[in-house]
């Protein structure tokens, strides 16, 4: 069984440390194991990124934004291998797998543009004689945990930018798929990344802790679950350090009468069974206006599921994957049924189905879910799997309502040909991320992605021009070259 270990200061790291076995969920074989870093690998993997920084500081940023070049023609020649280790792993579609890397080369795109991001602010004559400019400047050694969901795109959210951005950087991949993270962590160093600019460490908590309380560390980068979300922000702020902490979510979709279902149940079908409905941004709830709209969609909907095919990664013509592990299918399954229990109706039941020559792997079908109300446990919770609940209301300010009283905020969607109806629900919703007729509203590279309530913890939004400020910080410098005749005497005041 192949062991996956560390990369620390450019070289591969294996230790005599526990060990967890990495599973591939469409067949419930554990095929690999991962190393959980002691306290000792990680401060060994900060102190290679605290005597990398230097250096790293003072190499001007196109030298920084070549080797991200180089390291995008990299990611796309192995795109079939990181797709492949993706769905190894993780148990997402080769298609799916492939949309998520390219999601991740955009950041990359992004952080090519480097010098131009860094360029600051200038303003001549302030004063007499006086010019004044704002700096970005990197912060040192940062962090980065991130979730197994998007076990590529997600790190390429955070380490190029703050890469380019001057800083060194430590990152704590999901111990439950962390190959594809590490082979691409390989790739940027044979781009000509410096080694210690990029450390890799897997584990666990006690390497997460370590991250959170050595002081060396500037600043943590976090995606993940509400709660875990929540701690990472708390210990990282006592702990002096810059944090911005994305955390879980419920996506609401409202289904206005007036919209094109059979777009909508298109949109829907990709957004909330896609990736097994594991992605931050599924959407898991619609919300239809009106008993005829809500009719109208259950029955398009519980048609066009019948379609749909669940399994292997390698299997191209499957729609989406299993789910992560045994536990999390046992959990979704249970969500279910207590929704059945508590009075909706499960219109099209996708518990326990059979996937021919996987009956070990962790599937859970297509499941469709009527008359869900706030009340029910499936509805208040982040369910994360391939369930999408149905919630009937009479009007769109009930819609909105049930939305902005939800904890979560981070994306949102309404189907509707109606302008003004859009532009009202854009305007008012009290959601960080909104679609109007596009079901998952990602921000692209160069915008900045990010939910609000408890989806997001932290000021700055991931990525794009958030993300540039989260991983500098400004200097602003006031200057004078006083010609040689001119002194003035002391001022006690400020000039006016
Ligand atoms: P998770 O919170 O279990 O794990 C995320 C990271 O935290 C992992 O690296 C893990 O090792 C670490 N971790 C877990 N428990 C910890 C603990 N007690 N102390 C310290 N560190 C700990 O999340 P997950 O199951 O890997 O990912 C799914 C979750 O991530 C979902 O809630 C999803 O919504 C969320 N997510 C959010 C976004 C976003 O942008 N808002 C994006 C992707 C995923």
């Amino acid at each position: 069984m192949s062991i996956i270990g560390h990369l620390i200061n450019g070289e591969d790291i294996q230790l005599d440390e526990p060990k967890q076995s990495v599973f591939n969920p469409a067949t419930g074989e554990a095929e690999k194991s991962v190393l959980l870093a002691s306290a000792s690998t990680v401060e060994q993997a900060i102190a290679s990124a605290q005597a990398a920084f230097p250096q790293w500081r003072a190499t001007p940023p196109i030298k920084r934004a070549r080797i991200m070049f180089r390291f995008k023609e990299l990611l796309e020649q192995n795109a079939d291998e990181i797709c492949r280790l993706i769905g190894q792993e993780h148990g997402k579609i080769s298609h799916d797998a492939a949309g998520e890397l390219q999601r991740g080369i955009e950041n990359v795109e992004f952080a090519c543009g480097a010098p131009q991001l860094l360029k600051g602010e200038h303003s001549r004559n302030v004063g007499p004689g006086i010019d004044s400019w704002s700096e970005f400047q990197p912060l040192g050694v940062v962090a980065g945990i991130t979730p197994f969901n998007f076990p590529a795109m997600v790190p390429m959210w955070m380490f190029p930018l703050a890469i380019v951005c001057g800083n060194t950087f430590v990152l704590k991949p999901s111990e439950r798929d962390p190959s594809s993270t590490l082979f691409i962590a390989k790739l940027l160093h044979q781009a000509g990344l410096p080694p210690g600019v990029l450390n890799v460490v897997n584990g666990d908590k006690i390497a997460v802790d370590t991250l959170l309380t050595d002081e060396r560390v500037k600043a943590v980068s976090f995606v993940g679950s509400t709660p875990i979300a929540e701690y990472i922000y708390a210990t990282a702020s006592a702990n002096g350090k810059r944090c911005q902490a994305l955390g879980g979510a419920k996506n609401h979709a409202i289904i206005m009468p007036d919209a094109d279902m059979d777009n909508a149940v298109n949109q829907l079908l990709g957004a909330a069974f896609g990736s097994s409905g594991e992605r931050c941004m599924a959407l898991s709830v619609a919300v239809a206006v009106g008993d005829e709209a809500a009719d109208a969609l259950v029955a398009k909907m519980k048609q066009a599921m019948t379609g749909l095919s669940v399994g292997a990664y390698d299997n191209a013509s499957n729609d989406f994957g299993p789910v992560i592990t045994c536990q999390h299918k046992d959990k979704v399954n249970g969500f279910i049924s207590s929704a059945e229990q508590q009075g909706a109706t499960v219109v099209v039941d996708g518990r326990n189905p059979k996937v021919e020559g996987y009956d070990n792997g962790y599937f859970v079908g297509a499941t469709l879910i009527d008359g869900v109300t706030a009340e029910m446990d499936s509805y208040k919770a982040e369910i994360f799997g391939p369930v999408l609940q149905v919630v009937r209301v009479k009007t769109m300010q009930e819609a909105m309502q049930l939305i902005d009283d939800h904890e979560y905020g981070n994306g949102t969607c309404i189907f509707t040909r109606d302008g003004e109806a859009a532009r009202y629900f854009s305007d008012h919703i009290q959601v960080g991320m909104v679609g109007i007729n596009v079901p998952l509203p990602v921000p692209v590279a160069y915008h900045s992605f990010g939910g609000w309530k408890r989806s997001l913890f932290g000021d700055l939004h991931a990525y794009g021009p958030d993300g540039v400020r989260f991983y500098t910080k400004r200097k602003t410098i006031t200057q004078r070259w006083p010609s040689s005749g001119v002194r003035e005497g002391a001022s006690f005041s400020f000039p006016s």
